[in-house]
Formats: structure tokens, C-alpha cells, sequence
């Protein structure tokens, strides 16, 4: 799949290039997703006048800035947040190619990034975790799993390292993340009354599970639990002066994930160092 002697340069070019082309269809996701549109059809269009967008007026992050910020038919404003989309796509996927090299470790792990993005984004705009985003990304973890060394235990660890042993972790993995979930939202509403979390949660880490494993769930919450507290306390506390929103949690979820796919392990190592033995 990848050539013999692909230069390290010319892989995180690629990555690059196609990771923003990437990213403009991630903002057609965002935007149509959660309003239960087709991603495919119409094709890309201005959302204040409904012309559609020109091919040489769709270049990933370039044609934001060649036009200005501005739609090129009406001149009405384009968020900044298409280009930033598509950067912070081509971002993430240069820094897997650059963490794991040229080969499939890299590549498993790209679908999962862009799922993040586009779970980041639905989450803040709506409180929306799409089930088509992850349920799709539930089955596609499964599905890479035997190609995915982020799956293998450890030498001499439960198969580790062949397709069995990683499909059984990309299982377990899927499994506790579902049922970690499930067990707070369960204490939360035994504990408080009130619900803690949408639904959307426990699907998103079904995905996370079948592409991080056990350890990645694990790293993933805890992340996503101390900056969400970090970041909810203050909120909550100063609530009378800005009025309050619930936070969605999956936007702590999403770059928790995205830490845990790149440095979980290299966490997990550092934190059971810290042990004594
Ligand atoms: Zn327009």
C-alpha cells in the first residue's frame, strides 16, 4: 500500500495535502450532519446566497484567504472556521504520519482524527454526537482493528500482536468504554436525578474503544474528566454573570481521544513508572 522507500518528506506532504481535502468535506459534514442533510448532494454551496462553490474556489484553506473571506458571489462573510477546519485536519493527520511514520499504524488512525474533528464540532454547535458519525466509526474500528498495533497488549499478552488478539481488544475495548459510560450516566442519574450525558457519549466511546483499546478508553476519560472539570468548575462557579449552558462533554472527549491515539500509551507507561514496584 505504501511505496518501497517513500521519503519520510513526501509522506507528510501527502498527508498534509489530502488531510485539507479531508477537512473541507468535514465541514460539509458538521454543517449537514446534524441537520439530517445528504453529505454528498448538492454539491458544496454558499450557505447566504445557495451559489454553488467553484472548483478553483474550493481549495482547502488557500481559497478562504485568495477570496478574502468572502463568498465569491455575494461577498457575504465565510467563518474562518472553514480554513481552521481544514488546517486543524491536515494538522492532526501530519502529526500521526510524523508519531508513527510512513505505513498503516498512520493510516488506520486517520478516520478516527477526522471523527473527532467533526464530533468536536457538532457537540459544540448543537450537543450533537451524530449516531451517523459514530456508529459508523464503531464498526470501522472493528474492521481496522487487525491492522491496528495501537490494539496489542504488550509481549506475551493475550495474543498480542496477532489479528485475533487484536480484534478481541478492539471488543473489550468497545465494550468498556460503552460500559464505563453507561455506569456514570447510571450513577449520575442515580446520584443527582438528572441526566449526565446524552446518549451520543456512550456511542462515541464504542469508537474510541474499537480504535484505542482498553488503555485508550481509559487514558481517553481520565483526559477528557480532569480538563472538564478544570474548565466546568470556573464555569459553573462565575454561571450568574455569563448565564449557563450545559458543556458538552464530548468536546472533551474528542481531543482527549485525539492525545490518547498519539501519547496514551507512552502516558500509561510514564503513569505505571511512577509505581513503586
Ligand atoms: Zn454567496
Amino acid at each position: 500500500m505504501i511505496p518501497a522507500g517513500l521519503l519520510h518528506v513526501e509522506w507528510l506532504v501527502g498527508l498534509a495535502v489530502v488531510g485539507a481535502v479531508v477537512g473541507s468535506f468535514l465541514n460539509v459534514c458538521i454543517w449537514r450532519i446534524p441537520r439530517g442533510e445528504s453529505v454528498v448532494r448538492p454539491g458544496s454551496r454558499c450557505p447566504a446566497c445557495g451559489t454553488p462553490i467553484r472548483p478553483w474556489h474550493n481549495v482547502p484553506v488557500l481559497s478562504w484567504f485568495w477570496l478574502g473571506g468572502k463568498c465569491a458571489a455575494c461577498g457575504t462573510r465565510i467563518s474562518p472556521r472553514y480554513p481552521f477546519v481544514e488546517a486543524l485536519n491536515a494538522a492532526l493527520w501530519v502529526l500521526a504520519g510524523w508519531r508513527f511514520g510512513p505505513g498503516l499504524p498512520a493510516l488506520v488512525l486517520l478516520p478516527f482524527l477526522s471523527a473527532m474533528v467533526v464530533l468536536f464540532f457538532t457537540d459544540w454547535d448543537h450537543m450533537i454526537l451524530p449516531d451517523r458519525v459514530t456508529l459508523p466509526l464503531a464498526v470501522l474500528g472493528l474492521a481496522l482493528a487487525p491492522w491496528n498495533p495501537r490494539l496489542d497488549l504488550g509481549p506475551g499478552l493475550l495474543g498480542s500482536g496477532t489479528v485475533t488478539g487484536r480484534l478481541a481488544a478492539a471488543l473489550l475495548g468497545a465494550a468498556v468504554g460503552w460500559g464505563l459510560f453507561f455506569f456514570l450516566v447510571l450513577t449520575w442519574r442515580v446520584l443527582f436525578d438528572r441526566e449526565a450525558m446524552g446518549g451520543g457519549d456512550l456511542k462515541m466511546m464504542l469508537g474510541v474503544g474499537a480504535f484505542l483499546g482498553f488503555g485508550g478508553v481509559v487514558t481517553t476519560v481520565f483526559l477528557a474528566s480532569v480538563v472538564g472539570t478544570l474548565v466546568a468548575a470556573p464555569y459553573l462557579l462565575t454561571a450568574r454573570w455569563h448565564g449557563t449552558r450545559e458543556l458538552p462533554f464530548g468536546c472533551f472527549l474528542a481531543p482527549a481521544a485525539v492525545i490518547s491515539a498519539l501519547w496514551g500509551r507512552e502516558m500509561i507507561a510514564w503513569y505505571l513508572h511512577l509505581l513503586p514496584a
